[in-house]
């Protein structure tokens, strides 16, 4: 069978086993052995389930995820009641399924089980190539972050409070949540004497000084790059210059940067932003900026300071860490191959969507996804080649799952192209070094 055809096959199941309104998603079709033909006597995965299920709830409909027992058409009352659809897809060695099921009598779920699986089936069956970026995901300084929450947990016990995000990735926290950590916003929720850790973006002194008038048990998990700027703050403060921060108004690791110097430190996101800034005196400024941005961006801006204030000094190295650049670089080396970009990684990741618009830049239409389930069925309409890559934040078993469940809608072809290695390893902090 050619890869294109997405054989189809009437599926059976017991209805009554389905709550009204619910739409089984099959992770499994086992096949009925007394079926002749494709699927007999043999069960076939539905890799895609994932995809078909998130289809099902954008469109309002309750889910459940179970197996799909296949039977030959017309010899069940079921399948001859249409309630329950299954495709196999054969080609190219695929060897998967795509099933729904609805309640018989439930017109609207049905109706929302087959929308499911036709906008599924339009983009299945055709094999894919996914380029791999790399590096992706986890950089040094997430990983050591996480370990800090962990070891703290191990070392501590729960509860161990962590204050913002430890890292911008909505898994992240919500595996570290179920082991007993608890985020916070403010230090105001973190009751006296207890352990709280510092994020991976660091904090302002002033959050320092908070903590320890509460008399918390601090454990710091900021990244030791983040840490630099901190201290380059400092530094530039220290000798009088006015300290232009390149970096984006709200974000965490801004925040805590600004904090260091406030009086001394100007934020600018822009080139416009450049060109409105007033300072004390143009003799003596100096730069610095957020550890993620994006390369091309952020020179572009340092550029313009540099038109303004030609006795402008910055960091002796790149602020931008190594991570971010590494992650860009090699996104720009697949993003023009590929006709879409998927970037794994939350909204709340200033990396993960500096990578986004990277791939836009170059003309490749590019999608920031949470996770496998976020992925549309439009966005890969003739799409015979992906992009995957991942930001800093963005687990790396994310980027598997999208491989393996892009694999559910056809035979796919995982190809990495990597830029750089990456060795850099962040020891961690003293309070926790010795048996976790
Ligand atoms: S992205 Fe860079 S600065 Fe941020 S945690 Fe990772 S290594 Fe540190």
């Amino acid at each position: 069978m050619s890869a294109t055809a997405a054989h189809r096959l009437v599926a059976a199941i017991a209805p009554d086993a389905l709550a009204p309104g619910t739409v089984l998603v099959a992770d499994t079709l086992a096949a009925d052995p007394r079926a002749a033909g494709p699927g007999g006597g043999a069960d076939v995965p539905c890799p895609a389930a994932p995809l078909v299920e998130a289809e099902l709830r954008r469109l309002g409909t309750a889910t459940v995820r179970g197996v799909l027992r296949l039977a030959p058409a017309g010899t069940d009352p079921v399948s001859r009641d249409s309630a329950a659809v299954a495709a196999l897809l054969r080609g190219g060695g695929a060897g998967v399924g795509i099933g729904v099921a609805a309640p018989p009598d439930d017109h609207a779920a049905r109706l929302a089980a087959r929308a499911a699986l036709a906008s599924w089936l339009a983009v299945a069956g055709s094999p894919r190539t996914v380029l791999l970026a790399a590096p992706r995901s986890f950089c040094a300084g997430v990983e050591r972050a996480i370990e800090v929450v962990e070891h703290a947990l191990r070392q501590r016990g729960a509860p161990v409070y962590v204050r913002k995000q430890i890292v911008h990735n909505t898994h992240v926290v919500g595996e570290l949540s179920e082991r007993g950590a608890v985020f916070v916003d403010e230090l105001e929720s973190v009751p006296e004497g207890a352990t709280v850790v510092f994020s991976a973006h660091g904090v302002s002194p002033q959050v320092r000084t908070e903590a320890e008038r509460r008399r918390l048990r601090v454990i710091d998990a900021t990244c030791p790059l983040v840490t630099k700027v901190h201290v380059e703050a400092r530094r530039f403060a220290g000798r009088g210059d006015t300290v232009v921060l390149i970096g984006h108004a709200g974000h965490e690791e801004v925040e805590g940067t600004l904090g260091e110097a406030p009086e001394h430190t100007v934020l600018v996101e822009t080139v416009a932003d450049v060109e409105r800034l007033e300072v004390a005196d143009p003799e003596r400024v100096s730069y610095l900026t957020q550890t993620t941005l994006a390369v091309d961006e952020a020179a572009e801006v340092v550029d313009a300071l540099r038109r303004r204030f030609p006795a402008l000094r910055g960091p002796g190295s790149d602020d931008i860490c190594y991570a971010t650049t590494n992650r860009q670089d090699a996104l720009a080396a697949i993003a023009e191959e590929a006709q879409l970009v998927l970037v794994v990684g939350s909204a709340s990741s200033s990396n993960s969507r500096r990578l986004v618009e990277l791939s836009q830049r170059r003309g490749t239409a590019a999608h920031l996804i949470e996770d496998a389930a976020a992925i549309r069925p439009d966005w890969l309409a003739g799409v015979r080649t992906v992009g995957l890559t991942a930001g800093a934040s963005a687990p790396p078993r994310l980027v598997e799952e999208v491989i393996a469940i892009l694999g559910g809608l056809g035979p796919v072809r995982a190809v990495e192209r990597e830029t750089a290695r990456e060795t850099v390893r962040f020891t961690l902090p003293s309070a926790l070094r010795g048996p976790g």
